[in-house]
Formats: C-alpha cells, sequence, structure tokens
C-alpha cells in the first residue's frame, strides 16, 4: 500500500506564520527556511529587527511549537548561542487541525441541504430559507421581495463534494 504523507509547500508553511505572527513572522520563517540554524543576531540584522523584538517573536512562534532551537557553543564568538530552525511537523500539524476544521464545517453544510428543502429567490445576494421560515414569510424573500422558490442544491452538493475528497486527500 502506498504510504501518503501530509504535505504543505513552502507556500502554505508561510502563510501559517504570517497567520500566527504577522508579516514579520513570515519574513522570519522566510529566512529560516532557507538558512537553518541563524543566530537571534544574524536573522535581527538580516530582518532590520531590533534584537530583543527578534528574540520576543521567536519565544512567541517557539510557544506555538511552530520554530525551535539547539543550543550550541560557538567557538568563534567563545559562547552559547540559539541556532533557530523551523518545526514543519509541527507546522503541518497545525495547517492539519485546520483542515480537519474546514471539512467539518462543509459535512455540516451538506447535511443541513440534504435534510432542508431550501428555498431562494435566485438572487445571489440574498439568503435561503428552511421551509418553515419560507412559510413565515410567505414565500416572499425579505431582501429584495421576489417569490421564494425551492431551490436544487444537486450542484452545490456535488461542490462541496469535490471540496471534501480534496481535503480528505490532503489527511490521508
Ligand atoms: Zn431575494
Amino acid at each position: 500500500m502506498e504510504d501518503y504523507m501530509f504535505y504543505i509547500d513552502a507556500e502554505g508553511l508561510l502563510s501559517v506564520f504570517r497567520l500566527m505572527g504577522g508579516a514579520e513572522a513570515e519574513e522570519l520563517a522566510k529566512l529560516l527556511l532557507t538558512r537553518p540554524g541563524m543566530r537571534e543576531d544574524e536573522l535581527a540584522s538580516a530582518l532590520q529587527m531590533d534584537v530583543k523584538r527578534v528574540r520576543k517573536l521567536l519565544h512567541q512562534l517557539n510557544e506555538l511549537s511552530l520554530v525551535a532551537y539547539d543550543m550550541v557553543v560557538d567557538k568563534e564568538l567563545n559562547k552559547r548561542v540559539f541556532r533557530w530552525r523551523l518545526q514543519q511537523e509541527q507546522v503541518q500539524g497545525v495547517v492539519k487541525t485546520q483542515l480537519k476544521r474546514i471539512a467539518e464545517r462543509l459535512r455540516m453544510l451538506k447535511k443541513h441541504y440534504e435534510t432542508n428543502q431550501l428555498y431562494w429567490c435566485g438572487n445571489q445576494g440574498c439568503r435561503k430559507y428552511i421551509f418553515d421560515e419560507a412559510l413565515d414569510k410567505f414565500f416572499k424573500c425579505p431582501s429584495c421581495g421576489g417569490r421564494l422558490m425551492v431551490f436544487d442544491s444537486t450542484e452545490l452538493l456535488r461542490i462541496v463534494d469535490e471540496k471534501l475528497a480534496e481535503i480528505n486527500k490532503l489527511l490521508e
């Protein structure tokens, strides 16, 4: 049997950093992606940021398990230094959790469309109503005044199924 590995590309990886720590975190991740093992002072000068700010950011990202460090003795500097790297596996985990949430939402949406006959005026900007709601409104759309008609959800369910299949393939 083929063994699937959950994998996100560099762009996906960077977007996780942006999501969790803003633009500065993304820039920092870009550097560590190409040059793992950079010291705090090296990162600070490359990013043109204050070293204290860099340290704070690194520790924030470390708490989220997105970066890790190795403490090593730097012979040139003759002192112990932190060398930072991305924790790619952990990042994969964060993305995996988000994908699972999206899949869950899609499954709920699917169930909603499968169990309820929905009524809609056909206007893109207007929402759809379940039977009881449509009845309350005398089958007249409260937003545009259009007639609420039975909504055929076949196409929508097909798209939801497609998305779910894509996500499940990633999560396998
Ligand atoms: Zn309407």
